[in-house]
């Protein structure tokens, strides 16, 4: 925006002040060629920035507007009354749970789902290391199941989608392949169709779905059970975390639907995630 300003700035300058002012007998009759150009290139720079500045006033109200709006409708869901927070986020509004349940392993955001699943790991007492942000490349965490140095097993975490479906599965099958790693651990918070259940079986790809999950935490001893429990509920749980930034995103509103919007996207991320059911049950 400032950029445009400045170029319709310099443009207008040229063509008011340094054109006219060339006494030179060639440069003289391109000057007056040049004036009109130099005007309607002035023209379009303002009309292009101020534009831009209407679009991005317009984005700023919308989100100022989700954020009061959501403490009500959440409430709602959650049949509980509270005063609006400043900085709303669900879980803070929620009262957290006490226990492990299907709901709760459901209800996690996806960065938080793989912190989780690292967690699970270290408890067991396998070394688990997460990818980096944004750049796992089809791997979100990686195994060391012996002194080999080497990553023995891959995982990827799926808290987003429903079902993870055949696409989902030979994809991470082809992570498999390149990284020469022929054990794969594919974890989401729901469930499978019934054709990435018999690609993984034929491939040595161990499937752990929601109910498993939740079994698999469950038969931990009772201590590992409340650290697992303290670090999924620690903050906000179920805000979605830009993959790009690591910041929680925000509900925004386009005309194809509400959907999650990263809170830089004036700094130029166009993150974006859909909405799951319970976001939507939540709006
Ligand atoms: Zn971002």
């Amino acid at each position: 925006m400032g950029i445009r300003f400045c170029c319709g700035t310099v443009a207008l300058v040229i063509t008011l002040f340094i054109l006219p002012s060339t006494s030179n007998p060639l440069l003289g009759p391109l000057a007056k060629i040049l004036k009109p150009i130099g005007l309607i290139c002035s023209i379009v720079f303002y009309l292009i920035a101020i534009f831009k500045i209407i679009q991005q006033d317009k984005l700023k109200r919308e989100s100022v507007f989700e954020i009061r709006n959501e403490p009500t409708s959440f409430s709602n869901k959650f049949n509980t009354v509270h005063s609006k927070p400043q900085n709303f986020n669900h879980s803070q509004v929620i009262d957290k749970p006490t226990s492990w349940s299907l709901k709760l392993i459901k209800d996690l955001e996806w960065k938080k789902f793989e912190d989780l699943s690292v967690a699970y790991y270290l408890e067991k007492g396998i070394r688990a290391e997460a990818t980096a942000l944004g750049a796992d490349g089809g791997i979100d965490i990686k195994l060391y199941q012996d002194d080999s140095g080497k990553p023995t097993t891959i995982v990827q975490c799926k808290a987003w989608a429903d079902y993870v479906g055949v696409m989902q599965i030979r994809e991470f099958l082809g992570v498999m392949t390149h990284e020469k790693i022929a054990k794969g651990f594919y974890m989401t918070c729901h469930d499978y169709t019934p054709d990435a259940k018999q690609i993984a079986s034929a491939n040595k790809i161990t499937l752990i779905n929601g109910d498993m999950l939740l079994m698999m935490i469950k038969r931990l001893n009772a201590d590992s059970q409340q650290r697992l429990l303290a670090l999924a509920i620690e903050g906000d749980y179920t805000t979605p975390t830009c993959s790009r930034c690591g910041i929680k995103m925000i509900k925004r509103t386009s005309k194809k639907g509400d959907f999650w919007g990263c809170r830089n996207f004036f700094k130029g991320c166009k993150q974006r995630l859909s909405f799951r059911k319970i976001d939507h049950a939540s709006s």
